[in-house]
């Protein structure tokens, strides 16, 4: 048995539907991923509904984030939430290069330039749990695609509950004093690029960006591999 498996070693399978593929995603489940189309919110990037005449969605509009700007590849939803739950949840680290690239096309094709790129952190407790930080996986992939160095500097002093399932003020609430800079890195004057998996409320990586631009950061952008669906 062993003697035929070398011979004839097992055919990658798609990781979302597990046809056979040579392909770590098969290209009809890529060509399923629900990539933001539309023409996007300058300020958190998701897609604008047709006929909206401004270029900063609802949303911004009320909110006053400290982040430059946000970009997402595609929604959180069908095979693109699918994709961040192998990850996350099943521990299929594989696909954190796979969201790596487009996320990099994305910040490509945006033309955004940033000294440094750092992940948005998970308590120790969630890392012992977890046994990884997906968002610093993910930035991983992405230093060594872009050339820009990962700064891991941001560390969650305090143990949020999931922001799943709370509101946009409670989501707020929840994150409010949550990060601080390690202060063995100095960020200051740094052109920054957060990185984390989904965008929601953007209530999360505001937070991170409020600390970040305390410690002498000059701008912070924001790049996530999915955006919320809008509840
Ligand atoms: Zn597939
Ligand atoms: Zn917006």
């Amino acid at each position: 048995m062993r003697l035929i498996k070398l011979l004839y070693p097992p055919k990658n399978k798609c990781i979302l539907c597990g046809i056979k593929d040579p392909n770590l995603l098969c290209h009809i489940c890529s060509a399923s991923i629900p990539f933001i189309h539309e023409r996007k919110c300058l300020k958190c990037g998701k897609g604008l509904s047709e006929g909206y005449a401004e270029n900063i969605c609802p949303d911004c509009l009320k909110e006053n984030f400290s982040f430059h700007s946000a970009y997402s590849c595609f929604y959180y939803t069908g095979k693109g939430k699918e994709l961040i739950h192998k990850l996350k949840y099943e521990g299929k680290l594989q696909v954190a290069g796979i969201l790596a690239e487009y996320m990099a096309h994305e910040i490509k094709f945006e033309n955004i330039h940033a000294d440094i790129l750092v992940p948005v952190p998970i308590h120790q407790k969630k890392l012992e749990k977890r046994g990884f930080n997906q968002a610093r996986l993910i930035c991983e992939h992405l230093s060594e695609i872009l050339g820009i160095p990962m700064w891991d500097c941001l560390i969650r002093t305090r143990d949020t509950r999931e922001q799943f399932g709370l509101d946009k003020a409670a989501r707020k609430l929840n994150v409010i004093g949550a990060f601080s800079v390690n202060m063995l890195y100095n960020v200051n004057n740094k052109r920054i690029l957060l990185i984390d998996d989904v965008y929601t409320t953007g209530s999360t990586v505001d937070e991170c960006s409020k600390v970040l631009l305390a410690s002498g950061a000059e701008k912070i952008y924001v790049l996530t591999a999915a955006a919320g669906i809008n509840t």
